[in-house]
């Protein structure tokens, strides 16, 4: 076993918009726990949000999207060993409780705590050199397989959390599915939706999004310029209408913050049909919604958030076999000093920017 150093750098989260590089110890292990290299770090907009308004309190090393190798076992765990490349999951539900009993998982006590830490209150950890696991979170620890990469691994957490809220519709082989927003979330939607067998219509404010998503398996395409967005004769309804013989649509899925997308999405299903909120996650919000749509209308409105344990196996297998390529999603990688930069990008989305990864690989 090689020697560890006694310090390293990890990127501090010391208040609203305050990313500090700073000297940390390395994190000391239990006798359940893990101690893993961090190589890949993805950049999760639901971090920018806690650092942007300060919403936790600070001192906190963020990223939770790690994969990395493990360098030390704790003495009483079983089936892993120093030098396996894995991938991390900071939330694990205790599968007991009467939220787990629902599958809720989400809500589970067990869950909502956060097992992974660089030090501090634990905050996923993965913008710093090491990474602890703690006893709770051992069984969300996945091996990656030696033709996958980091970054790939890395991939798991979100791909969980997009399989997860694609499973809460109730769909059909052939049903038209739109999915408004093709950032890296919404592209992961657009192609497990595909593999389900659903036809998927894309919308972006971006072409260049709106092209990954013809080569993810969007059916349809529409530009989503604004200013169309109010009416309602948008080229949006025109396209669904026609695709769907004026039936409308199956179901919607909200990938960006947007009240207005997701009313017109709202208007566009069929009797019947789902809407899904995605990105709807800052609290105190409102809209108006004519409750007669979900009542005689029958339209469910629902939401989903974080992973789903129990769809982890699937999902490394989804994304190691590549039936769900992740590596086109990645374009930009930042070293571990410049995760406020990454941070910046992530949140300023350009016209070539996906998924951006802290790299230490
Ligand atoms: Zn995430
Ligand atoms: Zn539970």
């Amino acid at each position: 076993m090689s020697a560890l150093p006694k310090t390293m750098r990890a990127v501090v989260y010391r208040g609203a918009k305050d990313l500090r590089v700073e000297t940390l110890p390395v994190p000391r292990i239990g006798a359940s726990e893990l101690l893993v290299k961090v190589a890949a770090c993805g950049v999760c907009p639901t971090d920018i949000k806690k650092i942007e308004y300060g919403t936790v309190p600070p001192p906190r090393v963020f990223g939770h999207e790690t994969a990395g190798t493990i360098v030390r076992v704790g003495a009483r765990v079983r089936g892993f060993r120093a030098g396996e490349r894995v991938a991390l999951h900071h939330h694990v539900p205790c599968l007991d409780c009467h939220f787990c009993r629902h599958h809720a998982f989400a809500q589970c006590a067990t869950y909502k705590r956060t097992g992974i830490t660089a030090g501090f209150e634990p905050a996923g950890g993965g913008y710093a050199e090491y990474v602890r696991v703690l006893p709770f979170a051992l069984p969300g620890v996945v091996k990656i397989p030696a033709k996958n990469s980091f970054e790939e691994g890395a991939m798991l957490e979100p791909v969980n959390t997009v399989l997860k809220a694609v499973r809460r519709l109730a769909l059909q082989r052939g049903d038209v599915v739109l999915v408004a927003g093709q950032g890296p979330i919404g592209l992961m939607f657009t192609r497990l939706l595909q593999l389900e067998g659903a036809q998927v219509l894309a919308t972006d404010l971006l072409n260049s999004r709106l092209k990954l998503a013809r080569k993810f398996g969007a059916r349809f395409t529409q530009n989503a310029s604004r200013a169309k967005l109010s009416t309602h004769n948008s080229q949006l309804s025109t396209l669904v209408s026609r695709v769907t013989k004026h039936r409308g649509l199956d179901a919607a899925i909200i990938a960006v913050p947007s009240d207005a997308v997701a009313l017109e999405a709202q208007s566009l299903l069929r009797g019947g049909g789902q809407l899904m909120l995605f990105a709807h996650t800052k609290r105190g919000d409102a809209f108006t919604l004519d409750p007669a749509s979900v009542c005689v209308d029958e339209k469910d409105l629902l939401g989903s958030y974080s992973a789903d344990f129990t769809l982890q196996r699937e999902v490394a297998r989804l994304v190691f076999s590549r039936k769900l390529d992740v590596r086109p999603l990645i374009t930009h990688r930042f070293p571990l000093e410049k995760t406020a930069d990454a941070i910046a990008l992530a949140s300023r989305p350009t016209e070539d920017s996906l998924k951006i990864v802290v790299s230490q690989d």
